[in-house]
């Protein structure tokens, strides 16, 4: 049978000795694993419309197995991308996390929808010089991506009293699955500080559109506290 797929290509490793295998996240079949013969051949011409990072309709002959990749036809190869450093940094730890979140064969159009946003939005911030916002959108995506696969952080009351948050002090708690007011916070050894803007910046990123990300300005210590809590909330879930 043959399999049309929109795809972003996330990941590829040889196998044998001309072969390729690829992972892809489809609008239709979600995460997929497919392999493509004799890719590596000097002549191979589908090997550059398979790289990762790309934006592509594949095409898949598969009866059982991991079937097999026949075709692409790149929609969108993000060039800049691929000759950004700090975007590429940031994009490759994003998929690294993509994969280990993500199950396989498991189709979320909310999911696609929000992988090809992260990646356009990424692509339109290059050359404004601005670093920050790499770690925005890359935060912004992590947080929109864990709501949409039901691991909710929890931004508004308090997590373990239910109370509404004073800005005076607030904590959060991975393990209480989100921010705590400033009482909660003393009785919790394990919780961390967190800025104000950290939180109102979470708000932002679970209530907004990730495109409209571009126009947060944050402190560097801001944004580091924000950091802080998403990566603390991973570590714990993950
Ligand atoms: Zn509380």
């Amino acid at each position: 049978m043959e399999y049309k797929y929109t795809a972003i290509i996330l990941n590829k490793w040889d196998v044998g000795e001309t072969d390729r295998i690829y992972t892809m996240y489809c609008l239709e079949g979600g995460k997929i694993k497919s392999v493509a013969k004799g890719v590596r051949k000097p002549q191979a011409k589908l090997a550059s419309s398979l790289e990762s990072i790309t934006l592509a309709d594949i095409t898949i002959v598969r009866s059982r197995g991991l079937g097999k990749i026949t075709g692409s036809i790149v929609e969108n190869n993000f060039t800049a991308i691929k000759k950004d450093e700090q975007a590429l940094l940031n994009i490759f730890a994003v998929f690294q996390l993509f994969d280990k979140l993500v199950d396989f064969e498991n189709p979320d159009q909310r999911v696609f929808q929000l992988l090809q946003k992260y990646l356009e939005s990424t692509e339109k911030n290059i050359g404004t010089g601005d670093q920050q916002k790499y770690l925005i959108f890359r935060y912004g995506f992590i947080v929109k991506l864990l709501d949409a696969l039901g691991y909710a952080i929890g931004v508004d009351a308090c997590a373990a009293c239910g109370c509404e948050l004073t800005p005076a002090k607030i904590g959060f708690s991975s393990q209480q699955g989100g921010v705590l007011c400033e009482k909660c916070l003393g009785q919790d050894k394990d919780a961390i500080l967190v800025s104000v803007n950290a939180v109102k910046m979470l708000r932002l990123f679970l209530k907004n559109d990730l495109p409209t990300f571009s126009r947060i300005q944050a402190s560097e210590s801001d944004c580091d506290s924000m950091r802080m809590v998403v990566d603390d909330f991973l570590r714990w879930n993950l």
